[in-house]
């Protein structure tokens, strides 16, 4: 049983809110779509890559997306641009740019496509 009386806490102000923070239910994560939170972007070279599959090893959000045992690209939905892929890729295959010049440029080929 929790310690915290949480019958009410979609009520709460923030006020009543302790200090730290509270998961009233574990293995929620993957219901916050924080890569909203991000400011740089990975974006990956496909002639580099190789498919060794270090980045979906060590990417703390699960955002590297992978059909067939091949990368095929990145979650941004969850991604936070925090750039551990492009660290440890052994073949430099992924490069870390601005989002917001990356989001730019997605919109413009959006609009001419
Ligand atoms: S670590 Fe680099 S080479 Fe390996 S799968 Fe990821 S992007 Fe490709
Ligand atoms: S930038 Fe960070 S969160 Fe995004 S895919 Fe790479 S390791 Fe994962």
């Amino acid at each position: 049983m929790s310690k915290w009386d949480i019958k009410d806490i979609n009520n709460w102000s923030w006020k009543k809110h302790p200090l730290g923070a509270i998961i009233p239910e574990a293995g929620t994560a993957a219901n916050y779509k924080t890569g909203g939170w991000r400011a740089l972007r990975p974006i990956r070279d496909e002639e580099k890559c190789n498919h060794c599959l270090i980045c979906f090893i060590l990417c703390p959000d699960t955002s590297i997306i992978v059909e067939d045992e091949k990368v095929t690209g990145f979650n941004l939905q969850h991604c936070k641009g925090c750039g551990i892929c492009a660290y440890e890729c052994p073949r430099d295959a992924i490069e870390i740019v601005d989002e917001a010049e990356a989001a730019s440029q997605e919109n413009q080929e959006r609009g001419n496509a």
